[in-house]
């Protein structure tokens, strides 16, 4: 048997450690710092109601992915999931992505249309201020992008960001279904505990140590310190931030973390039909609202919202600037052929999705097929 360590075990190490068990012949240690599997994806119960950390609500293009992940935890689709921003010195609400046919109702309406019939595309945008501006004209940059993204990323000034491309997820402004990404498919598990069966049965054959950290790092030499006892692997799949891998030689990496509140109200729902999410583009603490009900379908008469505050409390999104990318390719530099890091802070991209950590450990399994 060959020897494979995961470090993490939130949806990219559990996804890891399953795909080698489907595959065979691997004898996996799954090292976990958590009580718990899963991570912030993990099903948690607040006034009798199901809900995660933040909404994980599960979007894929990946037809494979979506598939393998249905066969474990059967999903329900939910393509009516429609978002909106609230856009406090209008008193009201439009939907997210913004939408075309809002426009008319804002009041600063024939400004707008002037600035969407200049523009001529973000070629050559060098920020994501620049990038916004160019795609959707600056008095909807400054009501809907500005203010939510110095918040989200508790930033002074959004020229900071220079790895912009991801964050519109392709569209800026949209016409046509008022669902968010009706590009992609639109799902959450049926069962009231969520993912967490995924989590169970993906890890079953490893050997996991939970509220486990591993204690010393030789990546070179694919040898840890676990429990005090020196251990060497033939491959190790890491889904923890590269820099702690390396004990921060070449710098940490900046991450932005959330505090999260959830609030029980009193009334079957709070949000309008087909509403999950509601953004909070001002002066707000918090990001966004997430209506659990919506995804879980969960039955009460009351309902159940959770709130997100940007924090530096824990490191949950690696931060999009070009500069600190950089500093983590350093450190994946200098991982072997046979250290894989994946996941969202593995690959120290922000634009990781549940999806995206599933397909990254069905790579690294194909590329150890190959
Ligand atoms: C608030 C929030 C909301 C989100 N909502 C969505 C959504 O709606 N849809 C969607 O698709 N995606 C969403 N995401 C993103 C998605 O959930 C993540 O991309 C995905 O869960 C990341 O999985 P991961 O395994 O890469 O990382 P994580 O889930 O972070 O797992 C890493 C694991 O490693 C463990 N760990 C860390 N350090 C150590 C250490 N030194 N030793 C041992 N273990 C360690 C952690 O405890 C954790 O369990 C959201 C993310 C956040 C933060």
């Amino acid at each position: 048997m060959k020897t494979a360590l995961v470090i993490g075990g939130g949806f990219a190490g559990c996804a890891s450690a399953h795909q080698l068990s489907l595959m065979g012949g691997w004898d996996v240690t799954l090292v976990e710092a958590n009580p718990f599997l899963g991570a912030g994806v993990r099903t948690m119960w607040h006034g009798g109601h199901p809900h995660t950390f933040g909404p994980r609500h599960f979007l894929t293009p990946f037809p494979h992915v979506y598939e393998y992940l249905n066969k474990y935890v059967p999903l329900r689709r939910c393509p009516d999931h429609e978002f909106l921003t609230y856009i406090e010195g209008d008193g009201a609400f439009y939907h997210y992505p913004i939408h075309r046919d809002d426009i008319p109702t804002m009041p600063e309406s024939k400004q707008i249309q002037s600035e969407l019939s200049e523009l001529t595309g973000a070629v050559a945008a060098k920020n994501f201020e620049e990038y916004w501006i160019q795609s959707v004209g600056r008095t909807l940059y400054e009501k809907f992008v500005d203010g939510y993204s110095t918040k989200m990323w508790r930033i002074e000034d959004n020229k900071q960001i220079d790895d912009f491309a991801w964050s519109p997820k392709g569209v800026t402004i949209k016409e046509g279904p008022r669902a968010a990404w009706d590009t992609a498919m639109s799902a959450y598990p049926i069962a009231p505990n969520g993912y967490d069966d995924f989590f169970d049965i993906a890890a079953r054959d490893a050997t996991v140590h939970l509220g486990t950290r591993i204690e010393a790092y030789d990546i070179p030499n694919k040898e840890v310190v676990i429990g005090g006892e020196r251990r060497r692997f033939d491959i190790i799949v890491s889904t923890i931030s590269p820099d702690i891998l390396f004990d921060y030689s070449h710098g940490e990496l900046p991450y932005v973390g959330r505090e999260f509140h959830p609030i029980v109200l009193p009334t079957e729902f709070a949000f309008p039909e087909h509403v999950y999410f509601c953004y909070y583009a001002g002066k707000e603490r918090f990001t966004r609202i997430v209506e659990y009900k919506k995804f879980t379908k969960h039955k009460a008469p009351t309902t159940l919202l959770g709130l997100e505050i940007p924090s530096a409390v824990n490191k949950l999104y690696p931060m999009p600037f070009e500069s600190e990318k950089a500093k983590a390719q350093k450190y994946f530099a200098e991982m072997p052929d046979d250290v894989f890091s994946i996941g969202r802070a593995g690959s120290y991209l922000y634009n990781v999705d549940i999806d995206d950590t599933i397909d990254h450990a069905m790579k690294v399994a194909e590329a150890l097929r190959s």
